[in-house]
């Protein structure tokens, strides 16, 4: 028998929604008592893929160190997948199952500190992909020569949409091999590295040696060619790989070099490229892309822009390549410095988001930048927070990209200091290296960063909805202003241009003045604020 229950969860102070989750979504989203008494630490993940038949078979073995005495461990796979049988040691475990979660009876005693394996052996037809990467799942399609190509994706469905693992961000695997055999004349693509090929069977392994999520791992398959460089980066030698469709070699080679040039601005931004051992790669596939990490996937058409659109209207997004930007960006935000709850998404998107900025300021300058962080503020709704609720696999507003990254724009000018701020950046990436985390911990970490408490104003910009309004007056040489439409206590430093000269301001909930020689004063744009004058 299934219970469903409910759990009310307060969104907003200001917009109390109540919104219904299942006992599934408990499942997916928390950290179960089956789940937390064991430390993922290796998958092998062995699969056949037939395209001819969308039909996948295969094992995952499980490698996991005991925390804590328990016999009951959770293991996802969604329908309509089958598990076939779980052993450990050889032997067939049973296991009950309650929709995608399943919980299997371990037989061997679990001693704390031990390693021990079980093997999932499960097939069937995968969920298919409607609009990948979105609603993800096997997107199964055809090149122009009408071979197979193939390729997953799946963040927030779960990786358990095709393969059986724990599903859930908190815990990383240490390291991964991936060996999925697929048809002759087609090449499988996945993360890391390629260890080699068995031509009889025609399987491709590949290893992952650093922490990986589990919406990163993926299988790409197709009618590739490769084509490589290296780079000489921060921290050596780092391998650069391609795998593009047999006929847009040609075009990948213009495209793509891009890619060094993306590298050169996030190392100096962010720190080393946090993947070195593992290579980075551009993986072309039938959707419009996504992060997977150091297999980053690609199908922006080798145009600049998203899909040749300019997400800001002021001629600058159309300067790069958004997919190869964008989502090589989430090596570091994401794939390095990863979610604990996908409530937290913003942490991968805004900082992501922002990334892109960054890259037009590493080579156009500071004012191009501004000038997209500005653009893109165009399309934020303030329909809903950013942080979503937790513990129950839900993201927050989609805001988190546009806004997200208009945060980091205003706390970096509230900052007021480049220097200080690229250090932040980069230290924050060795802070959180390979790590799973918590808006929270992001959050205080920035706060150190600068003089004075910043929790309103992660509070007010990442909690709530409502944007700070800047409201005020000019009166016979004296102005006032106040912050309306904000949490208690709320309060930031703005820059104010008056009578022609910058000055700082601590506007709060309370009118203030000062006097003004002028007749007018002009908020510095790059903070996000609504100004209205009395
Ligand atoms: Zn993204």
């Amino acid at each position: 028998m299934k219970k469903l229950f409910m759990i009310t969860v307060i969104l907003t102070t200001l917009h109390i929604k109540a919104q219904e989750f299942t006992e599934q979504d408990t499942l997916r989203g928390s950290i179960t008592p089956e789940r937390a008494w064991w430390d993922l630490n290796y998958y092998h993940l062995d699969i056949e893929v037939k395209p001819d038949d969308k039909f996948i078979s295969g094992t995952n073995t499980i490698r996991y160190k005991v925390l804590d005495k328990n016999q009951v461990l959770q293991v996802d796979l969604q329908p309509p997948l089958v598990i076939e049988k779980i052993t450990q040691d050889g032997k067939n475990l049973t296991f009950e199952s309650n929709g995608n979660a399943h919980f299997v009876r371990l037989e061997k005693s679990q001693i704390v500190g031990d390693f021990n394996e079980i093997v999932v052996h499960y097939s069937g037809h995968p969920k298919e992909a409607v609009r990948a990467p979105w609603d993800g799942g096997f997107s199964w399609k055809k090149d122009e020569n009408g071979k197979h190509f193939v390729a997953t994706s799946c963040q927030g469905l779960g990786a358990s949409v095709w393969w059986p693992n724990k599903d859930h961000m908190y815990d990383e695997v240490d390291s991964m091999l991936m060996s999925v055999k697929v048809p002759k004349g087609l090449m499988d693509v996945s993360n890391g590295r390629l260890r080699k090929v068995d031509k009889d069977t025609n399987t491709y392994h590949w290893f992952v040696s650093n922490p990986l999520n589990n919406y990163g791992v993926n299988v790409n398959i197709g009618d590739y060619v490769h084509f490589g460089e290296t780079y000489d980066g921060e921290k050596g030698t780092l391998d650069m790989d391609y795998y593009v469709l047999r006929d847009n070699l040609e075009k990948a080679k213009e495209q793509f070099k891009q890619a060094p040039k993306m590298m050169e601005a996030f190392e100096h931004w962010f720190g080393p490229y946090p993947f070195y051992e593992d290579s980075f790669k551009l993986v072309e596939v039938p959707y419009l892309g996504m992060e997977h990490q150091s297999s980053v996937t690609y199908g922006n058409q080798y145009g600049n822009g998203y899909l040749g659109r300019d997400l800001s209207g002021t001629g600058w997004g159309l300067k790069f390549d958004y997919i190869i930007i964008h989502e090589a960006g989430h090596e570091w935000f994401a794939n390095n410095i990863t979610y604990k709850d996908i409530a937290d998404m913003w942490v991968h998107e805004g900082f992501t988001m922002y990334s892109e900025s960054l890259f037009i300021e590493y080579y156009y300058g500071k004012e191009a930048a501004s000038e997209y962080l500005l653009g893109i503020r165009k399309n934020i709704r303030n329909d809903r927070p950013l942080i979503g609720p937790y513990g129950v696999n839900k993201a927050g507003s989609g805001d988190m990209y546009n806004k997200g990254a208009n945060i980091l724009h205003t706390f970096r000018h509230i900052m007021d200091d480049d220097e200080k701020w690229r250090a932040t950046l980069r230290e924050l990436n060795e802070e959180f290296y390979h790590q799973t985390v918590t808006t929270k911990q992001v959050e205080n970490y920035l706060d150190d960063k600068v003089e004075g408490d910043f929790g309103t104003f992660f509070d007010q910009y990442l909690r709530t909805a409502n944007i700070p309004v800047f409201e005020y007056e000019i009166q016979d040489g004296i102005f006032k202003y106040r912050f309306t439409n904000v949490i208690n206590g709320f309060a930031m430093p703005l820059k104010v241009e008056m009578a022609g000269k910058t000055d700082w301001i601590s506007p709060s909930t309370e009118w203030q003045q000062k006097s003004l020689k002028g007749n007018d004063i002009q908020v510095d744009p790059n903070f996000y604020v609504d100004v209205k004058k009395g």
